[in-house]
C-alpha cells in the first residue's frame, strides 16, 4: 500500500498543504487507484478474468482501467461514449494508451450511451463479451469508496478542513467517511448539476461536509483562458502540476476562497491532489484547435 506523507506546505505564512496522491502512478493516478483496489481484489475472489467499464474520450477512469488490466492480466473492455471515436483512436491520447494497454473497446452513440445501467444493455455486453466485472462509469460504486477511505490517514487529523475535486462523489464519500467529525470536508464540484449532493449522501456517514459548486468554469472540461494561466503559473511557481479538468479547478477555487475570506484565520486546509494529469495531451489538442494557450 502506498502512503505518502510529504506533504507540502504550499506557502510559508498560510496553512494550504496538498497531498500528493497523483504521485501514485501515471495512468491508475491517484483517486483512480484507490477506487479500483477493492474492486480488483473482489474481481480476483469471484474468479472473473475481464473487467468491464464505461467512459468518455479523455476519462482518466478509461485510462487508470486499462493500465490496470494490463498489469494484472486481466481483459478490459471500455465502452466509451461517441460513435465517432473509433476511427480517432490514433489522435486521442487517452484511448491510444488504452488500446496500447490490451484495452477493447466497445463505441456507443451518446444516446445508447445513456441505456448503459439499463438491464437490457448490460445484456447485450454479456452476450457480445461472455462474464465479467462490470464497474460503473467514473469507477464509483461501494467498494471504490472504501478505498477512498484510506486516502486520509491518522495523521490528518490536525487539520481543519479537507477539500477535494469532485466528478461522481465517490472520492469525497471515502474522504467523508474517515474524516474526523470536527473536520469540514469541502468538494468541487468539476461539472455542473443538482444530482451530486443526493450522491454522496448514498455513501457518506457523516454530515460535516458541504460541495461548493461556483467553480466547474461552466461544466464537465470546460475551461477558459483564466483558468489556463492559473494552472501554469501554479506549476512555475510550485512545481506542481494540477490537471484542467478536476484538480486545477479545485486549486483555483481554494485560492479564491482563501483570497474571500472563507476559510478562518489560522485554519489548515489539506487540498487532495486526486491525480488526473494524463487529461493534459488531450485537453491541449483542443485547446490548439482552439488557438488557445496550452497547458505547459
Ligand atoms: C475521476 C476524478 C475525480 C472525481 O472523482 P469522483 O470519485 O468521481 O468524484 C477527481 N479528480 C480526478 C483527477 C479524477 O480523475
Amino acid at each position: 500500500m502506498l502512503e505518502f506523507i510529504d506533504q507540502r506546505n504550499l506557502s510559508i505564512d498560510s496553512e494550504l498543504f496538498m497531498k500528493p496522491e497523483y504521485l501514485i502512478h501515471k495512468y491508475i493516478s491517484g483517486n483512480k487507484y484507490r477506487k479500483l483496489k477493492y474492486n480488483l481484489i473482489q474481481l480476483k475472489t469471484l474468479k472473473v478474468n475481464a473487467l468491464i467499464t464505461f467512459g468518455g474520450a479523455y476519462s482518466n477512469h478509461i485510462a487508470a482501467v486499462a493500465a490496470t488490466g494490463k498489469s494484472v492480466g486481466i481483459q478490459t473492455i471500455g465502452v466509451i461514449r461517441g460513435e465517432e471515436l473509433e476511427n480517432e483512436i490514433m489522435n486521442n491520447p487517452t484511448l491510444s494508451f488504452a488500446q496500447k494497454s490490451g484495452m477493447k473497446f466497445k463505441f456507443v452513440s451518446r444516446s445508447n450511451y445513456r441505456l448503459k445501467t439499463s438491464e437490457a444493455f448490460i445484456e447485450g455486453l454479456r452476450n457480445e463479451f461472455g462474464d465479467f466485472y462490470l464497474i460503473p462509469e467514473g469507477g464509483t460504486n461501494s467498494l471504490a469508496v472504501k478505498g477512498c477511505e484510506e486516502i486520509l490517514t491518522p495523521n490528518d487529523k490536525s487539520f481543519d478542513f479537507i477539500c477535494c475535486p469532485v466528478g461522481t462523489g465517490g472520492t469525497i464519500s471515502g474522504i467523508i467517511n474517515s474524516s474526523h467529525q470536527n473536520q469540514k470536508v469541502i468538494g468541487f464540484p468539476a461539472l455542473k448539476g443538482g444530482f451530486l449532493q443526493e450522491d454522496i449522501s448514498k455513501f457518506a456517514r457523516q454530515t460535516n461536509w458541504e460541495l461548493i459548486t461556483d467553480y466547474h468554469f461552466g461544466g464537465y472540461a470546460k475551461i477558459n483562458t483564466e483558468l489556463i494561466s492559473f494552472i501554469n503559473q501554479f506549476k512555475a511557481e510550485y512545481n506542481i502540476p494540477l490537471d484542467p479538468i478536476y484538480t486545477g479547478k479545485m486549486m483555483y477555487g481554494i485560492f479564491d476562497l482563501r483570497r474571500k475570506g472563507y476559510f478562518p484565520k489560522g485554519s489548515k486546509i489539506l487540498a487532495i491532489h486526486t491525480g488526473g494529469l494524463q487529461g493534459i495531451d488531450g485537453m491541449n489538442m483542443k485547446l490548439k484547435r482552439k488557438h488557445l494557450p496550452l497547458i505547459i
